[in-house]
């Protein structure tokens, strides 16, 4: 009797528990994977995160016809789904890897009972995570609300099992298993993977094929290509937007191209070959601290499933947010026309890329929540469907940060000046000149507030503001000012 695995976002042949569980009983495995994005209650994958699935579902296919084994592709409720196949081809088992969104608990909870009711043997695994969010708790048993003890209690913790191979027996199975009419073989997953209709309709995935390789094999490529180029200047590299100085592994770590130990490995092999100490000791440090917070952010999340939506800190439900007739505001932010070079730039790189460097998400974010005083779910919706990477936990951890509402939040009175931000890690204006053109022929000293540059400055830069770059939407200062109110009213009301 074969056994199903169930492919999720745990898109790889190598490290994945629930493979090689399948594969290790020795029965023939049966790769199925499932579209549902009902159940992953209301926030269903956005346009960016479809791309990259559609993309990453052809990569494994793939890699799995190269074993002999055809993926299967349904779409529907995934118990109703999976009860169908057990019903075609006999398997007594299924394996999962564990999703932590709340909605997919309460829907994978929903499929364990129902197939064990029907005496199949269902078995989830963990694959996505270094700790899951249960087995990391505070001396009392508690969770934690802040990342450094979080990550000092992690820290204590073993060190990561070494990750798992491709299974051995894969490629001695025989794909066809007896399946009539729904064996899909690698050439044959064209149809049904354009029939779950997942790629945006225009050519607005351009910027998005020539930034990004989705795979498991693209994740690896870029993993070597980190450790070998940026890696060892990372503590410093990684606050330089204009720089390939961080790992974009973000989008391959929440397909699960690539899994958090088998980076963590692959960090430590680095340091042994070219010795743990100093700065290449402090960067990795950090590099993996980061990886701490991708589970930092699975853990606030799983005990509090309500983070997506509304603030941790309920002082800031009441929040004066500004009225914005007809989004006037927020749709100038979304298309990156606010007139303020380094939000502008940001919001272009992710409209263009799908992706953000994480200092100008932090910019992006304060501008939006601080300096506009738009509620910080309206930049979260927008982040979800542009960001390749967009993550339902560490989304949501990102923009409670910025709004000062979350765990282990910046301060509320922390307002990002987008200037000196831009004159602290952009001082060159390579990256505003990169994303904005038109203000390429401005002198770097002038990339960062055009509007204070002289009139004969702008003009010998065929820069004319209102023309071909934005008045400034606002007035920084005064808006700050106006957002510390804000910030002093909820205070005094709580
Ligand atoms: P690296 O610096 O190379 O870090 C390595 C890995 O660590 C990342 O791939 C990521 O998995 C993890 N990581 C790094 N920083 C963080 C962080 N602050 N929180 C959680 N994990 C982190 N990250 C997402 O993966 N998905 C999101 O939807 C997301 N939304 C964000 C929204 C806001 C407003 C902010 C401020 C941050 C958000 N982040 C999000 C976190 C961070 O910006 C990205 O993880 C990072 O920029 C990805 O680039 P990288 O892979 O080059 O990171």
């Amino acid at each position: 009797h074969p056994a199903l695995y169930w492919i999720r976002r745990d898109l790889r042949l190598a490290d994945n528990p629930a493979l090689h569980a399948a594969a290790r009983s020795g029965r023939a495995v049966i790769p199925v994977y499932i579209h549902a994005p009902a159940e992953a209650g209301d926030w269903a994958p956005g346009n960016a995160s479809n791309w990259w699935l559609h993309h990453s579902l052809r990569a494994m296919a793939d890699a799995l016809a190269a074993h002999g084994l055809p993926l299967i592709i349904r779409e529907g409720d995934s118990l109703g789904a999976l009860m169908d196949l057990v019903a075609e081809t006999g398997a007594e088992a299924v394996h999962w890897n564990r999703l932590y969104e709340p909605a997919r608990i309460a829907s994978d909870t929903r499929v364990k009972q129902g197939l064990k009711a029907e005496g199949i043997d269902a078995h989830s695994h963990n694959a996505a995570l270094l700790h899951e969010p249960w087995t990391i708790q505070t001396g009392t048993g508690g969770d934690y609300k802040a990342f450094t003890p979080f990550w000092r209690a992690c820290r204590r913790q073993p060190e990561p099992a070494p990750p798992l191979g491709v299974p051995a027996d894969l490629a001695t199975t025989d794909g066809a298993h007896g399946l009539t009419g729904s064996v899909v073989p690698s050439a044959g997953i064209t149809a049904p993977l354009d029939a779950l209709d997942l790629l945006p309709p225009s050519d607005s995935a351009e910027g998005l094929q020539s930034t990004w390789r989705p795979g498991e094999q693209g994740a690896h490529d870029r993993l070597e290509g980190f450790l070998e180029m940026a890696l060892a200047e990372y503590r410093e590299g990684r606050e330089r937007p204009a720089v390939a100085g961080t790992s974009r592994l973000s989008p391959h770590l929440h397909h699960g191209e690539i899994s958090p130990r088998q980076i963590w490995q692959a960090v430590q092999a680095q340091l042994a070959r070219h010795g743990a100490e100093g700065d290449r000791l402090d960067s990795a440090e950090m590099f993996l601290s980061e990886i701490g917070w991708r589970e930092f952010a699975q853990h606030v999340l799983y005990h509090h499933p309500e983070f997506p939506d509304e603030p941790l800190n309920p002082r800031f439900a009441d929040f004066p947010w500004q009225e914005d007739p007809g989004d006037q505001l927020l749709g100038a932010w979304q298309r990156g026309e606010t007139g303020i070079p380094l939000v502008d730039a940001g919001m272009r790189e992710l409209y263009t890329t799908g992706w953000m460097h994480n200092r100008i998400r932090m910019v992006v974010g304060s501008f939006l929540v601080k300096n506009l005083r738009l509620p910080w779910q309206a930049g979260e919706a927008w982040f979800w469907d542009k960001l390749v990477d967009a993550d339902l936990a560490s989304n949501s951890l990102g923009w409670q940060w910025v709004a000062g509402s979350g765990a282990d939040a910046a301060p509320y009175f922390r307002v990002f000046n987008p200037i000196r931000q831009g004159e602290r890690f952009d001082a060159e204006g390579a990256y505003i000149a990169h994303w904005l053109p038109a203000l390429a022929g401005l002198p770097a000293k002038h990339r960062q507030a055009p509007w204070q540059a002289p009139a004969g400055v702008l003009r010998d830069a065929g820069v004319t503001l209102g023309v071909n770059y934005s008045h400034p939407l606002v007035d920084l200062k005064e808006s700050r000012q106006a957002a510390l109110a804000a910030f002093e009213q909820i205070k005094k009301g709580a």
